[in-house]
C-alpha cells in the first residue's frame, strides 16, 4: 500500500496545514526515536493525532486506508453485494455479510460480523448499487471489517466514478498485505511438479473423484493443472500458484503432463525474470502469504528503460 501511504501523508499534510516535505521529516525522526519499533504507517498516525488531525471525525477515500488502520469512516458504493454467509466454527455461529465497496479512487472487500448490519441487508435497506456511510470500520488483512460499534446507514451522496477494477501496485514482495493486488518484477527461483485436478464444463467447478459434478451430476470433466513455484525479488521469496487459465499461455497440458518435457520447460523459466501479477492471500493453514497469478509475461526490456528514465 506504499500509493494509500503517499495519499496519507497528502491528507495529514492539508489537514494540518504543514508541508508534505514536513510530515515525512516528522515522520522519519518519529520511527528513529522508536528504535524503527514502529512502522511508517504508524508512526503517520502518530504525527497526524500530534498535529491535531483527528481520523476519527474525517471521511477518507478508500485510496488513503493504511495497514493498522481503526475507525476509518468512508462514504462507498456497494459493487457487488456477495449472499448472506453463516458460519459455525469452534462452537461459535453466526452469519457474514460481504460487498464490493468502491469509491472515485479504489474498492475493498467490505465485512459485516453485526447481525444488525446483515438485517439492513436482509430487509433491503443495504443494496446492491446503493451508497452507503461507513462509520468507525477497521482494516485487517486487506478488508474493512465492521464490528458491533461500527456504523453502516444508506446515504444520499451521488458517487459517479466508481472504481470498479482494482488498481494494481508495484510492491516488492517484502511490502505485500494480504488482499494486495499487485504486479512484481521476480525471479523464479523454485518450480514444484504439477498437479492435476478435472472441472465440470458447465459451471467450471471441481468433480469428485468418480467424476461427478455436485450440481449436474455426471459430467464428461475437463483436465485442469496447477503450478506451484517460488519467486524472489531480492527482498523476499513467495510462494505463487498459478492455475490453467494462466499456466496455459506459457505451457502446454500436453508439456505439463510429460516429465520430459516438462523437465525441459522446468528449464527454461527457472531462473528466469518475470512480471508477475496477483493477487495476495493469506493461507488460513499456515499463516504466510500465497500469490495467486493473474497474469504473467516476460520482462520487457525496453519499458523498463522507459520507466527508469522517466
Ligand atoms: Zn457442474
Amino acid at each position: 500500500m506504499q500509493e494509500n501511504y503517499q495519499q496519507l501523508i497528502e491528507l495529514i499534510a492539508k489537514s494540518s496545514g504543514t508541508s508534505v516535505e514536513e510530515i515525512e521529516r516528522k515522520i522519519e525522526a518519529k520511527q528513529a526515536k522508536l528504535s524503527g519499533l514502529i512502522s511508517k504507517e504508524g508512526a503517520a498516525q502518530v504525527i497526524a493525532a500530534e498535529l491535531g488531525v483527528n481520523f476519527d471525525k474525517q471521511l477518507i477515500k478508500i485510496s488513503q486506508i493504511v495497514q493498522g488502520m481503526r475507525k476509518i469512516n468512508l462514504i462507498g458504493k456497494i459493487i457487488n453485494l456477495f449472499p448472506i454467509r453463516e458460519y459455525n466454527k469452534n462452537g461459535r455461529s453466526g452469519r457474514i455479510g460481504s460487498f464490493v465497496l468502491a469509491d472515485d479512487t479504489s474498492n475493498i472487500r467490505t465485512v459485516l460480523w453485526d447481525e444488525g448490519h446483515i438485517d439492513l441487508i436482509e430487509k433491503g435497506q443495504i443494496v446492491d448499487g446503493g451508497v452507503v456511510e461507513i462509520i468507525n470500520a477497521s482494516l485487517r488483512n486487506g478488508e474493512l471489517h465492521l464490528a458491533s460499534f461500527s456504523e453502516i446507514k444508506p446515504s444520499g451522496q451521488v458517487i459517479e466514478n466508481a472504481v470498479t477494477k482494482r488498481p494494481v501496485f508495484k510492491k516488492t514482495i517484502v511490502q505485500f498485505n494480504p488482499n494486495d493486488n499487485v504486479s512484481v518484477r521476480a525471479v523464479i527461483v523454485q518450480i514444484f511438479e504439477p498437479r492435476f485436478f478435472e472441472i465440470c464444463p458447465e459451471c467450471r467447478k471441481k468433480v469428485s473423484e468418480v467424476g461427478e459434478c455436485a450440481t449436474h451430476g455426471k459430467v464428461s470433466p475437463e483436465k485442469r493443472a496447477l503450478l506451484n513455484f517460488v519467486i524472489d525479488d531480492g527482498t523476499e521469496s513467495i510462494r505463487a500458484v498459478m492455475f490453467s487459465d494462466q499456466l496455459e499461455k506459457i505451457m502446454t497440458m500436453s508439456e505439463l503432463d510429460n516429465s520430459e518435457l516438462f523437465g525441459v520447460k522446468k528449464k527454461e523459466f527457472l531462473g528466469k525474470e518475470m512480471m508477475v501479477e496477483g493477487n495476495v492471500r493469506k493461507n488460513q493453514l499456515y499463516g504466510n502469504n500465497e500469490f495467486i497469478i493473474s497474469g504473467i509475461s516476460e520482462v520487457n526490456v525496453d519499458e523498463l528503460i522507459a520507466e527508469l528514465e522517466k
